[in-house]
């Protein structure tokens, strides 16, 4: 008997001690409603979340909520007044309403899939596909597909997809004070820069990254108020047509590294800010 306890305080208590934590994706993920309280907003957009998180209505004035199974239409306030708002004043650039796409979870927080962000209640995805003017119903909402604006198989632009309202939507998101950047597909950005005219200021915030070719990803500022929201920082001043923009037309940055990486680390409780453990078990 001593022996076996020998063995097991020298050999397994170590390694239960040393188990790994669940992801914190898990954790949240398994929430289902909000930490009650004043909207408050914790971390960093990747590494965060967020209490008092209010819900965007499936259907509202001139927008309607897709994959509604995620339970991902959850946000700071000032996220769902920014999406009722330009749901409603796009119409006058002729975008007929938003499908609108993730959000974050109810109490924020890493996600089991689809996301590095999302995690403070201030991000959303918006489809580039226009509204059809019928409700659709919820099986339509799981299974309609957010349509690419490339060529299919390219990273070219399709300008039959991608036209003068898709422009007139992001420019509006984009002159809205509380946006912080907006994220879109390099050969959008590419477009747009071409499209814009000498109205240019707005394009700043637009912003390539991989993926977003059927979306675009509006992230708002911290709110006021907000102390433990950690910022951003801006974007590079101008337009961003020049040389960054360049690079993503290079072969560069769609290369796979010649040493494969090893996938990421999911994120555990500890990576996040102290508060959101609270978060996380608040009733
Ligand atoms: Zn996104």
């Amino acid at each position: 008997m001593k022996r076996f306890l020998a063995t097991f305080l020298l050999l397994v208590a170590p390694a239960l001690a040393q188990a790994d934590p669940p992801p914190a994706g898990e954790l949240f993920g398994a929430m289902s409603l909000p930490a009650p309280g004043a909207p408050q907003v914790f971390g960093s957009y990747a590494k965060g979340c967020l209490a008092g998180a209010v819900t965007l209505p499936a259907d509202g004035d001139g927008y309607q909520a897709m994959r509604l199974s995620r339970n991902r239409t959850w946000g700071h306030p000032d996220l769902v007044a920014f999406i009722e708002r330009l749901a409603q004043e796009g119409r006058a650039d002729g975008w007929p309403g938003l499908l609108v796409g993730d959000m974050a979870q109810p109490r924020g927080g890493p996600m089991r899939s689809g996301h590095a962000s999302h995690q403070l209640g201030l991000d959303v995805d918006l489809w580039l596909t226009p509204m059809p003017g019928q409700q659709l119903s919820p099986d339509d909402r799981e299974e309609l597909s957010a349509v690419s604006m490339l060529k299919p198989g390219t990273r070219e632009l399709d300008p039959a997809r991608f036209g003068m309202r898709q422009l007139a939507i992001i420019r509006r998101a984009a002159l809205q004070p509380e946006v912080e950047r907006i994220f879109v597909h390099p050969a959008i950005k590419g477009a747009m820069c071409e499209m814009a005219g000498t109205d240019r200021g707005w394009l700043r915030k637009v912003r390539p990254w991989f993926g977003h070719d059927a979306h675009f990803h509006v992230r708002l500022r911290c709110p006021a108020g907000q102390p433990d929201c950690r910022p951003q920082e801006p974007p590079p001043e101008g337009d961003g047509c020049g040389a960054d923009l360049a690079w993503w037309f290079s072969e560069e940055p769609w290369q796979a590294p010649a040493v494969p990486e090893p996938p990421p680390k999911p994120l555990v409780l500890s990576d996040l800010p102290t508060q959101c453990t609270a978060v996380l078990s608040a009733p």
